[in-house]
């Protein structure tokens, strides 16, 4: 397990420096079209600007990506990288490989979909029956 985690923690580093040089041509590219000629004292009052830019241009995808590998990383951290949280037993490094963010087995992850699914369809029923009763009340 010790050989398992040391891999995917290099394959969880890799992915976070690829994720972040991505971000950063991304910026890069973002910056040739907006500013025309940057000098050392404007980016220094646009810093926070920049952040704000940086917020905007880090889609929801890469910085759910960024904060699931980070989560992974002190996962590992703490040692309970690869093991499932429902059942506590350990995920096999093959499914890690394909999914290096998997918490679950795969068993305990049907499970649970199967559960997110019937808790779906309960909340919808019941936005319907709101939605069914609010026209109601404006009748
Ligand atoms: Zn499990």
């Amino acid at each position: 397990m010790v050989d398992a985690q040391s891999e995917m923690k290099s394959v969880l580093l890799k992915m976070k420096e690829d994720t972040l040089s991505e971000i950063k041509r991304a910026l890069k590219s973002g910056a040739n079209t907006t500013t025309g000629e940057p000098s050392g004292d404007i980016y220094d009052q646009a810093s926070s600007e920049r952040d704000r830019e940086l917020d905007l241009l880090l889609g929801d995808r890469e910085r759910e990506k960024l904060a699931n590998i980070e989560e992974a990383l002190l996962r590992i951290q703490d040692g309970e990288y690869g093991i499932c949280e429902e059942c506590e037993e350990e995920i096999p490094l093959g499914r890690l490989k394909v999914l290096p963010f998997a918490r679950y087995c795969v068993k305990c992850k049907s499970d649970i979909e199967k559960q997110q699914a019937q808790t779906k369809r309960f909340e919808e029923d019941r936005v319907y029956r709101e939605i069914a009763l609010g026209e109601e009340e404006e009748m």
